[in-house]
């Protein structure tokens, strides 16, 4: 398909339909890690998936100045006056002509500047914000909801635990600058050797950065810290959502001390490339009122605050999806203008918070966790609603 690309370039444009793809092991096609399209494209090669009709009538829209559907997690971001992943895209390539020399020039044709592999659905971890589609850890517990309440919610496995086959992506990595690795759990990923080293026998590594987004409990091999040392450079942002006991909550069955370790054992590497160790955080409707002590935690250990993400899905994780007496309370209490926006936009789901009231309870159980005792200024404000909630 040829696409008509017009000479200025347009607002509404996002470069990741031109610049970026994120494989999965399901075979999903995205142009970016927000999932934007989701095409079901396991039959397709690389090659085929970068040049998709799908991808290509989504690049046409951006070309067309349209704010295309499948990006709404974008345009709701920058609509709360948070800085969106396209924004920050454009920002990051703000000094180069990238729509002339790359897009206009057609030069992507030939294959993105980033591959973000959502590297496989194996993890050592079960998170709250989590589901079997990402991590292998869950299938047992889901098992056990089904067998007890008829509803395994999405705890059951469809998949059996793969990796991306990440050499497969070689025929299209002409243009590669960087590459970015989600999970599952990346530093657990086994096929990533075989691009890396690629790369490296190539004489390519040097002029590519890597990323990683690691969950801080997995510390990397030495193989693997062989292999990183021939590259440009590595960012490290660690998911770091609550501190001590509400890390564990939320990123069960993660140990505290284990990612304290970790987070040393990162931050005493000497690749001799430049390395930065950062953190995120995905907002939830548990965290909500602990944002402070993760953000100074964060900046003290890292000397930055983290990039805050607000879990869209589960739906019984989204902010948005508070009942409205909640939501009157907790804006009481938060400061901070995004959260703020972003928590009065429209519920995505009318069942969202019940579901969040029975699976808090039903994962309680099952993991001999306490939301009360984890989260008590939140559960002070749903209390009522929590005992009333009977997990059947
Ligand atoms: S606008 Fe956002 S959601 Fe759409 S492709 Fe760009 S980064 Fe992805």
């Amino acid at each position: 398909m040829s696409l008509k690309i017009p000479k200025e370039k347009p607002d509404n444009l996002c470069l990741a339909p031109f610049i970026m793809t994120r494989p999965d092991v399901r075979g999903w096609n995205s142009p970016c890690p927000f999932g934007a399209g989701d095409w079901p494209h396991a039959h397709l090669n690389a090659s085929e998936q970068w040049d998709a009709k799908e991808l290509n009538n989504l690049r046409q829209k951006h070309l067309n100045n349209e704010q295309a559907s499948e990006c709404k997690r974008c345009f709701t971001e920058e609509e709360i006056g948070k800085p969106s992943l396209r924004k920050r895209m454009l920002e990051q390539y703000k000094h180069t002509d990238i729509y002339e020399d790359f897009i206009k020039s057609e030069k992507f044709l030939q294959g993105p500047k980033v591959i973000v592999y959502r590297s496989s659905n194996v993890c050592n971890l079960a998170c709250r914000s989590c589901g079997a589609h990402d991590s292998n850890q869950f299938d047992p517990e889901g098992r056990e909801y089904l067998d007890l309440y008829g509803d395994g919610g999405p705890f059951i496995s469809k998949f059996p635990p793969t990796h991306v086959p990440m050499a497969e992506w070689i025929p299209i990595s002409e243009n590669i600058e960087r590459l970015e690795f989600f999970g599952g759990e990346p530093l657990l990923n086994i096929t990533q050797f075989d691009i890396l080293q690629y790369l490296v026998d190539q004489g390519r590594a040097k002029d590519i950065t890597l990323m990683y987004n690691s969950n801080a409990t997995n510390k990397p091999t030495d193989r693997l810290k062989e292999l990183w040392k021939h590259f440009k450079g590595i960012d490290i942002s660690l998911s770091i959502d609550g501190i001590e006991s509400r890390f564990e909550y939320l990123r069960y069955p993660g140990k505290w001390e284990v990612l304290l370790d970790v987070v040393d054992d990162l931050n005493n590497m000497n690749l001799g490339i430049p390395t930065k160790i950062f953190g995120n955080m995905t907002m939830s409707m548990q965290n909500i009122l602990n944002i402070d002590e993760i953000m100074e935690w964060q900046n003290e250990t890292f000397g930055q605050y983290p990039w805050i993400g607000f879990a869209e899905g589960p739906k019984f994780m989204n902010i948005r999806n508070f009942a409205p007496h909640v939501k009157e309370q907790i804006l009481q209490i938060v400061e901070r203008d995004d959260i703020r926006n972003y928590l009065q936009l429209p519920a995505m789901s009318e069942d969202g918070y019940e579901l969040f009231l029975i699976w808090m309870k039903r994962m309680d159980e099952y993991r001999g966790q306490s939301f009360a005792d984890t989260f008590p200024q939140l559960y002070g404000i749903i209390e009522k609603d929590f005992k009333r909630q009977i997990i059947i």
